[in-house]
């Protein structure tokens, strides 16, 4: 006997137990290990950080990470997961800066970057217990018990090895470089990281600027004369156009473009210069030109000038001067100083005037043209984004300086015109304060350098979806730039670079040893902790001069970290040297967000190939965003965000695994919606639940036992027919799977499940009640049973806690010598010598004369239960009518009709007294007209549907035998006398009695075909 299954199911309690029940007999543990020995299948997991609560994009990840790996242990593959948490960087000392109140790095160090690293190390795992449990209640099997864990000292070791082998290459230099600053968490940012945090539509100052022509009588050319002479007649001005005012003060020259033309117009009494291409946007196209010339005419280094708006010497701020590669000499004041045109090939004729304003300060473009043109290169503004020196608006932030240098320009006559634009502006993506483009020393990994390695090795990856790896990821590793991968923070893998206090020279440190081996090393203290301050304590003697060598203050980026795991978590090649040889290196699988292109998955990617010119993971998904029901990004401040727990404690994990895997490939952007997890616990797991009942209810009244080598010749089309439907099932659910590609493999489970619940199960209803155990009846039941338990198996890998209620009530109850738990057992196997493809077909297409069928019913208003004489059919060819032929009973039945005709053609069906439905070459006509014989065998079948709603009503067992009562009009009378037989059989009523229902009868009265009705039922005892 198998457990009785009532039809209504708390799935969130199932659950419950089901999770018992893994603890208790370590099934997660067991289903690797039984499998020891095999090829294996390797997962990385791609580590979160756990010091905020899991959202339900974290569960997206984990449920498709969960899923792959199942399938693949079930197919017999060693399938260890570990657990990793991500520890270090920004967001970590964010929390932390939160917490105590902090804005500003000063206030770190004030409090001690030990105290601060104490209180980040607590702090990364505050939520960790709630990760676990998310972790272990949605079914995501990873073991948790021994992590890899990034701030582990043994793990930054193995980072430190990997920057060490790269520095050895030459892949690692300290460059002066314009990178993107967040000014609030003082701290560069990577490209990548860069690119996580843009923002459409943000609000930007878009002013014209007049920069003063300086006159000088020195002149290169007859259009210098000119414009010379003009520019004594009246005041000139080069006209040029930006978006950041903060950068002006920085200005120390104006771009032009060599061959476009610019025109000198005249407007209010003054000259202002520009590109003539661009006059009509700016709004001067009335004006008079008075001069024409070419960008190269102006850009001279002795002809035309013009003067700073800002002197630097005038504020107190240092001028310096490009000399050499990268040298910045300090300039003496100059009361008189001037600045001058450059001609570029990067000016655009497209929007402004054709004029650029250059900061080398505060732009990549801007440095590089000050290298190449020996500018003057001054800064206006510190680290933390506040201008310096003593401006008017000095000490303002960039941003709200922004107003007040235009009200200063515009005093002096200056600002041309001032408005507002809409564009695209990177912000920082932890702490969302615009970044600043900034020139710093910053350290870099040479990417640029293994470009070609970078791109061949994605050509070896499979993209689950495809359109990312040459879209998305090949994108940007086409646009490679080198990586900068400093941070000038506190809370992370230190950089292990040491300088000579003498004479700057550089040294790498690959490991501890390496660190403790060198000539006159000291101030290690135990117990280690290879984190800043203490490293910071670390010296030795520079091997060229003997000085003190110490650490250069830098942490690195904690994508970084994240990128090594391949190696670090096993504390490569410290311990584990076999790794790239003994199958743990490369993943076979990964899944993420695809944003996570330009996040972890390039981290791996880049640091595997800079190490081993390999890529280090063969299959990823990358999945889409997950949006709030509207379309909206869900976020804390819109309240929007859907709370995970409250979702899996009302449907269970399963239903919303089940949505996740289904609803849409995992590449696309979704809109989560709670509707849509209830609907589909509606329409997939409790129609699955309601056949897994049934079955469960009549196998156990009829003590059905299944025969572990049931060798059955099924005797029914309805049988052979789902097990060939349940064969190609486990073909196609395979290959999905072994494609990445959960959403088909669930979608075609769904559908089997509805056909098996609306066909063969309905079909075969009356197969299972009727009383005699013939071989027709154990057919229907071992074939059913046959369905379900290989349901369990493939439902495993996506719906592991119901796939385990069945497996356990179906299997393990009747065979002990079964692996006792579904996640034990292997993967099924198809029989396609059972497949029958001519018997799929032709069912179908018995589906669809059934459906136009009752289509065509509807139509005329007739309900199914009342018989009809004939159906006329027409099909598309002899071959399909063959078919129905052949399946006739099943469609006599279906229709509930007496017989089956064909014709030839859809056009002869138009005749009075039919109603047609049709699709395609397909229609079904049914006659309008029913003999009284028929209506009396309609109400018949009307009175027992009654009765047995009523049994349910009352309460009875559907195995309970019943006395009925009734009682109506002389016809009614005559159908329960004509019709007695029948109903008592249907309704397991062991008398028909005609008189008022006695003492406790379940009694209810109806109209039935316009006759007053009065039934009783009552249970014998
Ligand atoms: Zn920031
Ligand atoms: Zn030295």
């Amino acid at each position: 006997m198998f457990h009785s299954v009532n039809s209504k199911v708390n799935f969130p309690q199932v659950e419950e137990n089901i999770l018992n029940f893994w603890r208790n007999n370590n099934v997660f543990e067991r289903s690797v290990e039984s499998r020891r020995g095999s090829p294996r299948f390797v997962f990385y997991e791609g580590p979160p950080t756990a010091n905020g609560s899991p959202g339900i994009h974290h569960v997206l990840a984990r449920v498709f990470k969960d899923i792959i790996p199942r399938y693949k242990a079930m197919k017999g593959y060693y399938t260890p997961r570990i657990a990793g948490w991500d520890t270090h960087g920004l967001p970590v000392e964010l929390e932390v800066e939160r917490e105590l109140g902090f804005s500003s790095k000063a206030q770190i160090e004030e409090y001690g970057v030990d105290r601060f690293n104490t209180r980040c190390r607590e702090s990364v795992f505050g939520y960790l217990k709630e990760w676990e449990a998310m972790t272990e209640r949605i079914a995501f099997w990873v073991d948790l018990k021994h992590p890899y864990i990034t701030m582990d000292n043994k793990y930054i070791e193995t980072v430190w090895w990997a920057i060490k082998q790269m520095w050895d290459k030459g892949l690692v230099y300290q460059g002066y470089r314009v990178t993107p600053h967040c000014p609030r968490c003082g701290t560069s940012l990577s490209s990548h990281e860069v690119a996580l945090g843009y923002r459409d539509d943000v609000e930007d100052p878009s002013v014209y600027i007049k920069f003063k022509v300086v006159p000088s009588p020195i002149s290169e050319s007859e259009e210098q004369k000119r414009l010379y002479e003009l520019s004594r007649e009246k005041p000139a001005y080069f006209l040029a156009w930006t978006t950041t005012p903060w950068t002006l003060p920085g200005n120390t020259a104006l771009a032009v473009a060599a061959d476009a033309e610019y025109v000198v117009v005249e407007l209010d009494n003054e000259y202002l210069i520009m590109a003539s291409a661009l006059l009509k946007q700016v709004g001067l196209d009335d004006c008079e030109v008075v001069e024409r010339l070419k960008g190269s005419d102006l850009a001279t280094i002795t002809g035309v000038n013009y003067k700073p708006l800002f002197n630097p010497h005038d504020f107190g701020v240092e001028r310096r001067r490009f000399q050499g590669q990268s040298e910045l000499v300090p300039q003496e004041p100059d009361d008189k100083l001037t600045y001058r045109l450059i001609a570029t090939d990067f000016v655009s004729l497209e929007e402004g005037t054709g004029i650029v304003h250059m900061a080398p300060a505060y732009g990549e473009v801007d440095y590089e043209a000050g290298k190449d043109k020996e500018l003057d290169f001054v800064h206006t503004v510190d680290l933390q984004g506040n201008i310096i020196g003593t401006y008017p608006f000095a000490g303002k932030f960039v941003k709200e300086a922004d107003p007040l240098i235009l009200d200063d320009l515009k005093s002096r006559g200056l600002l041309y015109r001032s408005e507002k634009i809409r564009h695209t502006y990177p912000f920082c993506w932890r702490c969302e304060t615009p970044l600043l483009y900034y020139a710093k020393q910053t350290w870099y990994i040479r990417t640029t350098a293994v470009k070609e390695g970078l791109i061949a090795g994605n050509n070896e990856i499979n993209w689950y979806p495809e359109h990312i790896k040459h879209g998305r990821f090949g994108d940007w590793l086409e646009n490679n730039v080198d990586w900068a991968f400093s941070r000038e923070r506190y809370w992370g893998t230190p950089l292990p670079v040491w300088k000579c206090e003498s004479c700057n020279k550089y040294e790498c440190a690959g490991g501890v040893k390496d660190l403790k081996e060198r000539a006159g090393f000291t101030g290690l203290k135990e117990p280690l902790d290879l984190h800043r301050p203490f490293v910071d304590e670390l010296t030795f003697d520079c091997p060229e001069c003997g000085a003190r060598m110490r650490r250069v203050p830098e942490v690195i980026d904690c994508w970084f970290d994240s990128g090594a795991m391949p190696l670090a978590q096993w504390h490569y090649p410290f311990e584990n040297d076999t790794l790239l040889e003994d199958g743990r290196f490369p993943a076979d699988y990964i899944c993420e967000a695809d944003e996570q292109t330009r996040g972890w998955f390039y981290s791996l990617h880049a640091i595997s190939t800079l190490l081993f010119n390999r890529p280090c993971f063969r299959n990823v998904i990358g999945h889409g965003l997950i949006l709030d029901v509207k379309g909206e990004k869900m976020s804390k401040t819109k309240g929007n965000m859907v709370e995970p727990w409250a979702v899996i404690n009302k449907y269970g994990a399963d239903a919303l695994r089940w949505y996740l895997f289904i609803a849409t490939s995992p590449g696309n952007v979704r809109r989560f919606s709670e509707k849509s997890v209830a609907e589909i616990t509606r329409r997939f797991l409790l129609t699955l639940w309601n056949v897994y009942s049934f079955f469960v209810t009549y196998a156990n009244i009829d003590r059905f036992t299944p025969d572990a080598e049931a060798t059955l010749s099924f005797q029914s089309e309805l049988d052979k027919w789902i097990i060939s439907e349940l064969n190609q099932l486990v073909v196609d659910v395979d290959t999905a799977l072994d494609g990445y590609n959960p959403t088909e493999a669930g979608r075609k489970i769904e559908s089997f499940v509805n056909d098996l619940s609306n066909w063969y199960v309905r079909r075969s209803r009356r197969r299972f009640w009727k009383s005699e155990n013939d071989a027709d009846k154990r057919s229907a039941y071992t074939t059913l049973y046959q369905c379900l338990v290989t349901l369990s198996k493939l439902l495993a890998p996506f719906t592991p806690f119901l796939a385990e209620e069945l497996y356990q009530n179906l299997v393990s109850s009747v065979f002990p010598e079964a692996p006792d738990s579904v996640h034990l057992a292997d993967f099924p196997v198809a029989d396609v010598t059972k497949i029958d493809k001519q018997l799929v077909a032709d069912t179908q297409l018995v589906m669809k004369i059934s459906s136009l069928g009752r289509a065509a019913r509807s139509q005329a208003g007739i309900k199914v239960r009342q018989p009809l004489a004939h159906v006329v059919v027409s099909v598309a060819s002899n071959k399909e009518q063959e078919s129905l032929e052949r399946l006739k009973p099943q469609i006599l039945e279906e229709l509930n009709v007496k017989d089956l005709e064909f014709i030839d053609s859809v056009a002869e069906l138009g005749k009075p007294g039919y109603v047609v439905s049709s699709e395609g070459n397909c229609a079904v006509a049914i006659p309008t007209e029913i003999s009284p014989e028929l209506a009396g065998e309609g109400l018949a079948r009307e009175i027992v549907h009654r009765l047995q709603v009523m049994r349910r009503s009352a309460g009875f067992d559907i195995a309970d035998y019943i006395v009925t009562y009734y009682q109506g009009e002389a016809y009614i009378r005559q159908v329960m006398v004509d019709y007695a037989d029948y109903i008592k059989q249907e309704t397991l009523s062991r008398q028909l009695i005609e008189r008022v229902p006695g003492e406790g009868a379940f009694t209810e009265s109806f109209k039935l075909g316009g006759y007053d009705i009065l039934l009783g039922v009552k249970r014998l005892g």
